[in-house]
């Protein structure tokens, strides 16, 4: 058996390989050198564009981007009339942006917990946690593998509840044949450089809602209400709003990124063939599924470990991994473990048995378009020799 680098081995690559990382390319650079040299490099003519390009693809009337997809999910809670005294219900295993969005507008995140297989919430429990006070639903695509939206959205439906789909993980997924971004009142995007496409930072929020988006436009503005009939520069501030604004040539970068997506989402589904097929086998490692109906774009390749047949625990793992030069990662740190959420709401370790069981024997492993095979041989072989060397 080859000696773990941990133990003082030969790591099984040099340098680390990280767990995700945006793809720039020429085109790209040229795209936002050109909007740079425009006359607007905030407020441009590559926001609207860039909105209408995403919306078009994702099968949603309006879109508003934004500086991020925190802001995006806080935009979405506020226009849904989150506030205080209201309940929003999510997933434990979502970062914390999801929750933090809800208590931005002053309301209560309720967590639902997760279904064992997809690792998204549950409807079932969805419906256990409703009361009166229940405002919106804020589903999250976990790993780029759509919820079960339907059931989610007939609870809602019947309730008059806003159900605000976190996607950040799902660009281009589909449920039912249907995209992501069509389904939801309203859906959420991330462009951070590890997610589908990026900005740099920014984010989108897609509905077909006329009143929404009307309000999304506002609210990510200052609140700023104009009324040209009062004169051209005048204009009024009925509720305070932020300045959410994503720049012009961020937009630029994502429409040149929008090109790629879909041979982003190939190569990320390729990655995740060769990941299904050499951990099929091991007993040791769960891999990820693809929900019933479902095409995922996979944001995020999680294994989980079989505990039982492992002399060594997740950290001890997660660390014999990194020493070999792969970057795992775990997502996520419970929303209810955060101090946070348990001085303020109450929660506590054992509230969510199975999101706390999935997270314990999670480790995220590196995805990303632009890993070469070689890249994802490594990945293999070290997850493969850190396994051998555990198995009980
Ligand atoms: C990335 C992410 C966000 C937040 O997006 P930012 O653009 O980083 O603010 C929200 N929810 C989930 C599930 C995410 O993965």
């Amino acid at each position: 058996m080859e000696r773990l680098a941990v133990n003082g081995g030969k790591p099984v690559r040099d340098g680390m390989l990280p767990y995700g990382h945006q793809w720039i390319d020429d085109e790209d650079i040229a795209a936002v050198v050109r909007s740079l040299k425009g006359d607007l490099i905030t407020q441009g003519p590559d926001i609207e564009e860039f909105e209408r390009i995403v919306a078009e693809y994702c099968g949603a009337r309006y879109a508003v981007a934004v500086c991020n997809g925190t802001a995006a999910l806080h935009a979405a809670c506020a226009v849904a009339g989150v506030a205080a005294g209201d309940e929003v219900i999510t997933s434990p295993i979502t970062f914390a942006a999801s929750a933090n969005a809800v208590v931005y507008c002053g309301g209560k995140p309720v967590l639902a917990d997760i279904r064992e297989d997809s690792i998204n919430i549950d409807p079932d429990e969805i419906v256990k946690k409703l009361t009166p006070q229940t405002r919106a639903l804020i589903p999250v695509d976990f790993g780029g593998n759509p919820c079960d939206l339907d059931r989610i959205m007939d609870i809602a439906r019947d309730r008059k509840i806003t159900v605000i789909e976190d996607a950040a993980h799902a660009l281009g997924a589909e449920y039912k044949g249907r995209k992501i971004g069509s389904i939801a009142d309203m859906t959420v995007l991330s462009f951070h450089p590890v997610k589908h496409i990026t900005t740099g930072e920014g984010g989108m929020i897609l509905t077909d809602n006329a009143r929404y988006y009307e309000k999304l436009k506002v609210f990510h503005h200052h609140g700023i209400v104009r009324k040209p009939e009062n004169g051209q520069w005048y204009y009024e501030i009925d509720e305070p709003g932020h300045n959410f604004r994503i720049t012009s040539f961020q937009c630029a970068l994502g429409m040149s990124q929008m090109k790629r997506l879909d041979g982003f989402i190939q190569r990320r589904r390729e990655i995740v063939k060769k990941y299904d097929e050499a951990f099929s086998a091991t007993g040791e490692i769960i891999t990820p599924v693809e929900s019933e109906f479902c095409r995922a774009t996979y944001h995020l390749y999680v294994i989980q470990l079989v505990q039982e047949l492992l002399k060594a625990g997740r950290k001890q793992i997660f660390d014999a991994l990194r020493a070999e030069n792969i970057g795992v990662n775990v997502h996520y740190v419970p929303v209810h473990m955060h101090p946070f959420y348990r001085k303020k709401f109450g929660y506590k370790p054992g509230d969510y048995p199975v999101a706390e069981r999935y997270y314990d024997r999670a480790i995220t492993l590196p995805l990303f378009p632009r890993m070469s095979d070689q890249d994802v041989a490594d990945v293999i072989k070290a997850v493969n020799k850190v396994v051998e060397a555990y198995r009980k």
